[in-house]
């Protein structure tokens, strides 16, 4: 079973409080977890075999990654990023999905080298510690924002 997949089975029931926009190639959530303000992802439709981008043909590749682009731009512009952070990993659940997180200064406090550093510097413990669950209508902010950079990035 692919947490990824019944997450998007909860956006197709009207049931995922953190899905923002659907777009051609996947769907925009805001994070789980918000130790990193503005965490948001952007999880591809399929899954089967294609667990790889190198798996998708090349049109539908291109459309998938300027998708991303135009998401983390989104992201950045919304949650006042410094820097984007844009990874592609799948060791936990192999279904393509991008981590988009939006980077300040002094994110990873006192870990990393001086305070910088990759986003996995910060313990696990830390990042998902259930203190970092946006509140319900913290997340409701959240999703306005990303939506409505959104909207000014696409008609741009
Ligand atoms: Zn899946």
């Amino acid at each position: 079973m692919c947490l990824i997949c019944d997450r998007i089975e909860m956006i197709k029931r009207g049931e995922n409080p953190y899905f923002v926009r659907e777009l051609k190639t996947g769907y925009v959530v805001i994070g789980d977890h918000q130790h990193f303000r503005g965490y948001t992802l952007f999880l591809y439709k399929e899954h089967g075999d294609k667990t790889e981008l190198f798996h998708l043909g090349k049109a539908e590749r291109a459309l998938f990654m300027e998708e991303m682009t135009l998401v983390a731009q989104a992201a950045a512009k919304a949650f006042g990023a410094e820097k984007m952070n844009c990874e592609l990993l799948g060791m936990g659940d192999a279904h393509l999905h991008w981590h988009l997180t939006p980077r300040v200064s002094g994110d990873l406090g006192t870990y990393g080298n001086h305070g910088k550093g990759p986003v996995w510097w910060l313990p696990m413990e830390e990042m998902y510690s259930d203190e970092n669950r946006p509140a319900a209508d913290e997340l409701e902010k959240m999703k306005a924002k990303l939506s409505a950079a959104l909207d000014e990035i696409v008609n741009e």
